[in-house]
């Protein structure tokens, strides 16, 4: 039998999917959903952010929830912050690792954070010396944000991307991913970036988070697999987008990822029929939320079986 190397899946739902949705959900809701992920073999799981209560109110139990995810086995627990506030409040909860966005277009930055691309390498700096202070073992992860273009300022130049993901890693981030915040991204582009990405920072080059609101997200996730990317974010759902970003909703769903790897035999880790019934715990959790995917929809190939697969 073939060994094909996995792929890891970070399933943001509960922090990029409920950040932007109206109806908050509930902590136990939220941990049910979680622990039916969890359950599914998603073994790392953004699971909040911690940033002002004020900003976004759906995300004020970030702590109650990191509690709770940490009780479940072997779980990684992520939550995304944005600045050294966020990163004491995230190390005090008990996170495994720490991801802060830094964005590559200086609109979106000031829009989201109110700082430009440079002030927020100074701002990981910081982050980083809190990290140590507090336990070297925590990882502390980037995603340039808007790395494949902008809603506000329109195309962002390639070399600017690398020239802040390399100033990240100096900065002394363990890993610095793409992030098509906005849904603008091609396979080409995403090839062409990851490339340059693991030029430079080779082991270091991290996650692609991709979005599906022009449908190219699993074309992309694809792209980024062949340059050797092995981290891919998704939410369950299609759950997400950018409060920055008017219209950018909807990562890449989850359960299509995970079909698309698994049927090239390409192992996940994930049970489909498993994550179908989480699907249905955030579905009644969020009922009056849009859940996207094929897969859910259409249902598995007949004669589909993840062993055939795997041969
Ligand atoms: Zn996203």
């Amino acid at each position: 039998m073939k060994q094909t190397p996995g792929v890891q899946i970070s399933e943001v739902g509960p922090r990029d999917g409920l950040q932007n949705t109206k109806r908050i959900m509930p902590t136990a809701d939220k941990l049910r959903w979680i622990s039916a992920l969890h359950a599914a073999g998603l073994s790392e799981i953004e699971v909040g952010s911690f940033v002002p209560p004020k900003l976004l109110p759906q995300m004020a139990d970030t702590a109650e929830v990191v509690a709770g995810a940490r009780l479940m086995p072997d779980l990684m627990v992520l939550a995304l912050v944005p600045n050294q506030k966020g990163a004491s409040a995230a190390l005090a909860a008990g996170v495994h690792k720490l991801t802060l966005p830094v964005s590559a277009s200086e609109a979106h930055s000031m829009a989201n954070v109110r700082r430009t691309p440079l002030e927020m390498v100074d701002e990981l700096r910081a982050v980083v010396a809190l990290r140590d202070a507090h336990d070297k073992n925590i990882d502390v992860e980037v995603g340039i944000s808007t790395a494949f273009g902008c809603t506000m300022q329109g195309r962002v130049d390639e070399d600017d991307v690398i020239r802040l993901a390399v100033r990240c890693a100096e900065a002394g981030a363990q890993q610095v991913g793409l992030s098509d915040t906005t849904g603008y991204a091609n396979p080409a582009q995403v090839r062409r970036l990851f490339r340059r990405l693991r030029a430079e920072l080779g082991e270091r080059a991290g996650a692609a988070h991709m979005h599906n609101t022009r449908g190219l997200g699993l074309a992309n996730c694809l792209a980024a697999y062949e340059e050797g990317v092995r981290t891919f974010d998704a939410s369950q759902g299609g759950l997400g987008g950018c409060p920055y970003a008017p219209g950018a909703s909807g990562n890449v769903v989850t359960e299509d990822l995970v079909f698309m790897f698994e049927a090239m035999g390409v192992r996940t880790g994930v049970d489909m029929a498993l994550l179908l019934q989480a699907r249905e715990i955030l579905a009644r959790g969020l009922p009056d939320e849009p859940l996207y995917g094929m897969i859910p929809e259409a249902g598995l190939p007949k004669g589909y079986t993840v062993e055939a697969a795997h041969v």
